[in-house]
Parts: structure tokens; C-alpha cells; sequence
């Protein structure tokens, strides 16, 4: 029986990128390298085909635009909907890598399995860990069953909502938290640990590629001497979100706290998610800022940001009946 497609879409990243000298692992341009000539550079591959290549954008995901972000919803969409593609692997840098995941997760809510990889290294390298990932990644897609939008780097699977960078160097440099890895690839084969990332999100859907205005959100944090003079800033260049990174539990210094209920009084949506590495903030019944239930700071920001967007949608559907 003939194989069904798998697409892979490049983004860049340092899985694209290229250094001077083979033992610079630090000092390289990300985003050099084309997906078709990555792939060429990985024999084993030959036999996971067929694949359908496409070259989505060539950045450091350090830059990473909504553009970007809703050139690749957009294909990503139209992809899922061919009966001839089983599922799709993304190249993409680490450094936004788990934005980009939930991100996917929420907009597209894929039945098929879009799996998002990277590399610490360069192809330059010595020893690149692309290759392998890219390999993995492949894997995972081919897998009878797996669904929705995971990370695969360093032999382990991550799912979108879980998904963070969490070392600047090591190679394995992704981290699941309390939830732990979906589970892993070993030699091609995989074993698992518990389920895939499921549809259901708590985001109304939205129409990515008619997103004319995207709703400025930012994210602040909890410290010591935090005062609410950023916060004021941002409401008076008409930001229309927040995410605090609390301290601890969703603790906040009181200045920087009397901030945020101005803000919150002023129309704009304030949401507490906690610097924690791990855990999450557990809610109290009084709580006049609502938690980011269990969301990192930058993945609230991302779920904010869609709020928003399904919220402008409906009040401007609301206005043409
Ligand atoms: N700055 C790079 C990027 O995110 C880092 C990497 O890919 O590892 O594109």
C-alpha cells in the first residue's frame, strides 16, 4: 500500500543555521539553510517518504511575527484537510519553539499529528543534533494514533500545552514540568507515557488568515520593588492585555497589584500565571485577577491574545446583523 504524505515545513531556526567553524555551537546565523537541502543532508529519510516539502519562512524564531504565525496556521490548515497527508513536521528554532506549539494547538486543533522540531546545534557542528531530531520527528508523525501538536527534540515528546524551554545550551533543552513527556522515541519506535494533546481548548475557533489587528498583550513580572509604573505605561499606549508572572502562588507586590486593578477598571484584561518554573497558580475563591489555568506566562500571553480575537469576531459579526 502506497504511504500517505508527510509535509514538512520549514521555519528556521538553528536546525537551519550555520557557523564560520565546525566547533562554534554558539556563535552561528540561524535560519541559513533551505528545508530541501536540511533534508538531503539526512540519508535515512529516503525511506519515511514520501514527503511534500514547503519552505514556510527562514527566521530566527527569536523574531517571530503574527505574520509568521498565521502564514503557517494557514498552511498548516489547508494541509490537515488533504486526505493524501498523514500528518506534518514543522522545523522551527527553540527559542519560541513552545509559543508556536500552543499557538498551533489552539487555532488549528489538528486530528492528525503536527509535530514541531529544532536543534541546539547548527549543521556546521561537529556533532549537529538536527538530523536526528528531524528523524524523530518523522517518526512521530508516522505513528498510527498520534494526534495535535507535540515538540520533539533530544529523543523525547512534549505535548503544546506543556512544552517549555528550559536550558539555553544542553541539547535536551525542553522540559514537560509536573505533566511529564508524552513519551519518547527510541530507535524509531516510540513509547509512550500518556495521551496525545486533545482538540478541546477553551478558545472560541477563529479565522487565522482574516486577523486584520492583533491585540496588543504583554507580560510582566513580580519582584522585589515591583511598582505599577509599567503597568500604566502599557494602559496608556493602549495595550489591551496583561499577563503578570506572578511570584509563588499569583502572589503580587501591593503596588504593582493596585496597578493591575486599575488597569482591570479601565477595561483592560489582566490575567496572573506564576514565574515558577513548575506548578501552577491554584485559585482562591476571592481572586480578582483569574489564574492562567496552569499556562506559562508566554503561552497566557498567546491564550489572551486568541480571547481577544474570537471576542473582536463575535462583536463584529454582532454589528453587521
Ligand atoms: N535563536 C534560535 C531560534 O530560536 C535558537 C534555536 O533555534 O535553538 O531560532
Amino acid at each position: 500500500m502506497k504511504l500517505q504524505n508527510l509535509v514538512i515545513l520549514g521555519t528556521g531556526g538553528t536546525i537551519a543555521g550555520r557557523a564560520l567553524n565546525a566547533s562554534d555551537n554558539i556563535g552561528y546565523t540561524a535560519a541559513q539553510v533551505g528545508i530541501d537541502q536540511l533534508l538531503a543532508a539526512i540519508p535515512a529519510l529516503a525511506e519515511c517518504g514520501p514527503f511534500i516539502t514547503e519552505q514556510v519562512a527562514q527566521i530566527d524564531s527569536k523574531d517571530m511575527s503574527f505574520a509568521v504565525w498565521a502564514q503557517l496556521a494557514v498552511r498548516v490548515n489547508y494541509f490537515l484537510t488533504r486526505d493524501d497527508v498523514q500528518g506534518i513536521v514543522i522545523t522551527h528554532g527553540t527559542d519560541t519553539l513552545e509559543e508556536t506549539a500552543y499557538f498551533l494547538q489552539a487555532v488549528c486543533r489538528p486530528a492528525k499529528p503536527v509535530v514541531l522540531t529544532c536543534a541546539m546545534r547548527p549543521v556546521t557542528a561537529l556533532a549537529p543534533d538536527g538530523p536526528q531530531n528531524v528523524l524523530d520527528a518523522v517518526a512521530v508523525a508516522r505513528h498510527q494514533g498520534a494526534q495535535g501538536v507535540v515538540a520533539v527534540c533530544a529523543g523525547t515528546i512534549h505535548g503544546a500545552w506543556d512544552v517549555q524551554k528550559v536550558h539555553p545550551y544542553k541539547l535536551d533543552a525542553f522540559s514537560s514540568g509536573d505533566a511529564g513527556p508524552i513519551g519518547y522515541v527510541e530507535e524509531g519506535r516510540l513509547r509512550l507515557m500518556r495521551n496525545w494533546p486533545f482538540a478541546q481548548m477553551r478558545h472560541a475557533s477563529i479565522a487565522i488568515e482574516n486577523i486584520a489587528n492583533w491585540p496588543r498583550v504583554e507580560i510582566i513580572m513580580n519582584y522585589a520593588g515591583a511598582s505599577a509604573a509599567i503597568v500604566q505605561a502599557l494602559v496608556d499606549q493602549g495595550a489591551r492585555g496583561l499577563v503578570v508572572a506572578a511570584t509563588g502562588n499569583g502572589t503580587l507586590h501591593h503596588e504593582l497589584q493596585a496597578g493591575l486593578f486599575k488597569a482591570q477598571a479601565a477595561g483592560l484584561k489582566v490575567v496572573r500565571s506564576t514565574r515558577c518554573i513548575d506548578g501552577r497558580v491554584l485559585p482562591l475563591p476571592n481572586d480578582v485577577i483569574p489564574d492562567s489555568e496552569g499556562l506559562s506566562p508566554v503561552k497566557a500571553r498567546v491564550a489572551l491574545m486568541l480571547d481577544l480575537l474570537a471576542e473582536d469576531a463575535q462583536g463584529l459579526a454582532a454589528r453587521r446583523v
